[in-house]
């Protein structure tokens, strides 16, 4: 019987119209154009606790009670996150992230419930790194390096894998930078990597993966984001299937709290 499994990919404050320009991020490119490119608008404020909230537990700010990174008052004890639902019905769970909120339970959050008894039964594993404290790109390598692992070896029938270097980039440089171009390319050069694993399994085993990538927001050009400009609600989700059939996916708009419920039922659940 086809292992039915999948993998969200989120890359942190990423500009979608400029990662689609030529040469910018050619994996990521390549796989919008062989699978599915859905518009996806983030709610205001475009900022990353709130975003990855609503992207991971599909419920929307008022209802996850996230507004800001101090995740202060947040009800996602309330709002089960993907990984946790997939865990409830028996399915094996990854997680692989450089900004610690997150999956790190001794901080703001964790957007994802952290299930030690899990861990410790082999259900589900997590890896944390800290981009704030030693850099996204060197963060953002180990997190990538470990996933392929993961991909490779376990096969979990649910991953996140997230890598901030991007958004740090547009904060340090904005969003219209030499360097903010350089850290998108050497994140969709990690994004390619990650996809050829998939690809590789899903060719030599009888497996069906929903691979998902999207973004949490856009960045100005002079750096930042949170307000309601277009260039910072402006995210996308891109679907591509691999070892199954191919997607049957319209290309309609999606919103933020779409996404959890879209990779569940790849899953059949
Ligand atoms: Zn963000």
């Amino acid at each position: 019987m086809t292992d039915a499994k999948a993998l969200l990919v989120g890359i942190d404050g990423l500009r979608i119209d400029d990662a689609l320009r030529p040469g910018a991020a050619s994996y990521l490119a390549e796989f919008l154009r062989e699978g599915s490119h859905l518009p996806l608008t983030m709610e205001v404020p475009t900022i990353s606790g709130p975003g990855w909230s609503s992207l991971l537990t599909g419920a929307p700010h008022a209802v996850h009670g996230v507004f800001d990174n101090s995740f202060f008052g947040h009800r996602l004890d309330a709002t089960v996150d993907v990984l946790t639902r997939a865990a409830a019905a028996g399915r094996s769970t990854f997680a692989a992230v450089s900004w610690p909120p997150l999956a790190d339970p001794a901080g703001p959050g964790p957007v994802l419930a952290f299930r030690e008894d899990d861990q410790r039964a082999g259900r589900h594993r997590v890896v944390i790194r800290d981009g704030e404290v030693y850099g996204y790109r060197h963060a953002d390598g180990e997190i990538a390096a470990f996933s392929r692992l993961a991909l490779r070896d376990a096969g979990p029938d649910l991953s996140f894998v997230y890598l901030g270097e991007v958004d740090e980039a547009g904060h340090l440089y904005g969003g219209d930078s030499a360097e903010y171009r350089e850290a998108m390319h050497r994140v969709d050069e990690r994004l390619g990597r990650l996809l050829a694993e998939v690809e590789a399994r899903a060719a030599t085993r009888d497996e069906d993966w929903l691979v998902a990538i999207t973004t949490d927001h856009g960045h100005l050009d002079e750096g930042g984001h949170g307000g309601a400009d277009e260039v910072l609600t402006r995210s996308f989700l891109g679907l591509r299937r691999f070892g199954g059939q191919t997607l049957v996916e319209s290309a309609a708009p999606v919103g933020p709290t779409d996404v959890a419920a879209i990779l569940l039922r790849h899953l059949s659940l």
